[in-house]
């Protein structure tokens, strides 16, 4: 799919890009965005906050319009990035077997183009529910609904503003593999090559914050880092996102690390 999308957005080379489907287009990667960072990555794979079962469910649907496959693949991958980080058994990793620029490709892309595609084995809590099940095994038919929603709307123009949106959607997001493991800062002892790239935080809501992630995994709140034994807050849209879900009663029981225990995990 994300091939495709590649493609498709030559489409806007013949139509053309109106502001209309300009917005479209960014309010898709928004959601979507958040969706991934929010609810596959902060929910789903790392547990940082209890949610609705709904939250859970309509959050996948959404995360999986982005071409990005279902919850269950998502979360298999990711688990095993963080059992094997930069080492060869991490699926990503732009240091491992090769490093440099054909790392950075392998990172970006080359990965999911090899045998390394297919998980080990797939995470049971999602397996157990039917709903995430279901989405993760039909995973394209909320990229199809999206691409012919989008063609409804605007035609040509809008089905190459929905392709542009998931192109750039996949990068940003492949961004936190590639990008956020060879160029920032390292405030924790994580000894992985993670990092904090602030570059990465703004296109993908707060997760270039790489490095506190590594540190602390089940953190609902990824923009912190500690300068000279202080702690520091960083901008973090998807945290505040989390907090809207809170405030309106469909997420509780946000985790994060106490001051003491990111001082004692700085790399100061
Ligand atoms: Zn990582
Ligand atoms: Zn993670």
């Amino acid at each position: 799919m994300i091939v495709i999308c590649h493609l498709g957005c030559l489409l806007l080379l013949v139509t053309g890009l109106g502001v209309p489907m300009a917005l479209w287009a960014v309010l898709l990667y928004g959601l979507r965005m958040l969706a991934t960072t929010a609810i596959y990555h902060r929910l789903i794979t790392h547990g940082s906050y209890r949610a609705a079962r709904l939250v859970w469910w309509l959050g996948s649907l959404v995360a999986a319009s982005s071409g990005q496959m279902g919850p269950s693949w998502w979360k298999a991958h990711h688990l095993q990035h963080h059992s094997h980080v930069d080492t060869p058994r991490d699926p990503h990793t732009p240091l491992r077997p090769m490093a440099g620029w054909r790392g950075f490709w392998h990172s970006q892309v080359g990965w999911l183009l090899g045998p390394g595609f297919h998980p080990e084995t797939l995470p049971a809590d999602v397996e157990a529910d039917p709903v995430l099940r279901l989405i993760d095994r039909l995973h394209v038919m909320p990229v199809l609904a999206l691409a012919w929603l989008s063609w409804g709307i605007g035609g040509l123009e809008g089905l190459g503003a929905f392709c542009l949106s998931t192109t750039v959607l996949y990068h940003a997001v492949a961004s936190v593999n590639s990008v956020a493991h060879l160029v920032g800062d390292q405030p924790f002892a994580t000894g992985d090559a993670s990092r904090n790239n602030r570059w990465v935080a703004l296109i993908t809501f707060g997760e270039g914050w790489h490095n506190l992630h590594h540190a602390f995994q089940g953190s609902v709140r990824q923009g912190i880092t500690v300068r000279q034994g202080q702690v520091v807050l960083l901008p973090d849209p998807t945290y505040r996102f989390i907090q809207l879900l809170k405030i309106l009663g469909w997420a509780d029981g946000l985790r994060q690390p106490s001051e003491r225990a990111l001082r004692a995990r700085s790399a100061g």
